[in-house]
């Protein structure tokens, strides 16, 4: 059997070889997590995490919880959950949350879809028609939406992501995909610009693969709900999951190597000469908030779809 640099039996098996214990796989997300939260967080800073109850808002909000509790001065923390109504998936996420923060002592604030935009996703899935546009891609534009308005009302300077480098991969794929390269010109490990409505998002897990969460999950949220959304099988998403793990099966590796590669040499050159696709943010002519053209994504959306003006 494989064993752990401590004797252990190993439970990951990273790509670069590295066998680990449970123990050292939380040992070692936990300096992970504190390398990045080191480098990028201010004394001055407000931070909210988006929570969801899945494994991995989890395991940051944990982290990043310790992490602030060993400082001289911690820093006001809370965390935001959007429900978008996905009935057999969000209810138990959520009730899974609730209780962690409440045991952890930390401020949650819960905003529905519904509240604010009048309709769930279930709902809002049914009345889509004959439009083209995604589940994930309702869900996402309004929750990046709702997620920045929430944390920009609350205070916080930094808005905390749970993206993990399959995700991050995932994005980056899509992005390329479908000829968005101003969006890729937006990712990193912290997002900011100069738009004071927009809050600047940090992804302390970016380098983070999704399998060492998912097991660091296992071990130590036992109740953590096994459910997987019903809408996520239908995105392209999925797609650029079952590729990018599959390439990572031929090339041990290609992930972690493409997000370096990505964030070193790309991302700066991109960040440089912005690109025709939407790289600058603006204000929507419609409902004040950043965009990238002239009506945000949400607006767009939301006259496609016929909701209200979301009001979080
Ligand atoms: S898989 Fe898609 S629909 Fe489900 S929560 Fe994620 S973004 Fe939303
Ligand atoms: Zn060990
Ligand atoms: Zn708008």
């Amino acid at each position: 059997m494989d064993e752990c640099r401590c004797g252990r039996p190993a439970v990951y098996h990273g790509s670069g070889g590295r066998l680990t214990c449970g123990d050292h796989l939380s040992e070692w997300l936990r300096s992970q997590v504190f390398a990045e939260l080191k480098k990028f967080i201010k004394s001055s800073d407000s931070l909210a995490v988006a929570a969801s109850g899945g494994k991995d808002s989890t395991a940051l909000l944990e982290m990043v919880h310790d992490w602030n509790c060993e400082r001289n001065n911690p820093l006001p923390l809370k965390a935001i959950l959007i429900d978008e109504g996905i009935t057999g998936y969000r209810e138990f996420t959520r009730k899974f949350l609730e209780k962690f923060c409440e045991f952890h002592d930390i401020p949650l604030t819960v905003v529905t879809f519904r509240e604010s935009l009048g309709s769930n996703l279930d709902s809002i899935m049914k009345r889509r028609k004959d439009s083209q546009v995604s589940s994930c891609t309702i869900c996402g534009a309004f929750r990046r939406y709702l997620l920045n308005r929430v944390a920009r009302e609350a205070g916080a300077t930094k808005l905390l992501l749970a993206h993990n480098l399959d995700d991050e991969v995932q994005t980056l794929l899509m992005n390329l995909f479908t000829g968005n390269v101003g969006q890729a010109g937006r990712k990193g490990e912290l997002s900011e610009t100069p738009d004071d409505l927009f809050v600047p998002r940090f992804k302390p897990l970016i380098r983070v693969p999704e399998k060492a969460l998912t097991i660091h999950g296992l071990l130590h949220y036992p109740s953590l709900p096994d459910r997987e959304c019903p809408y996520l099988r239908e995105s392209l998403r999925y797609e650029m999951r079952l590729m990018a793990n599959e390439y990572e099966t031929l090339h041990p590796g290609f992930k972690l190597k493409l997000i370096n590669t990505y964030l070193r040499d790309i991302l700066p050159a991109l960040q440089k000469t912005p690109p025709k696709s939407g790289g600058n943010l603006q204000k929507c002519e419609c409902c004040g908030e950043p965009a990238s053209q002239l009506i945000c994504k949400t607006c767009q959306l939301r006259q496609t779809l016929g909701l209200k003006a979301p009001d979080a």
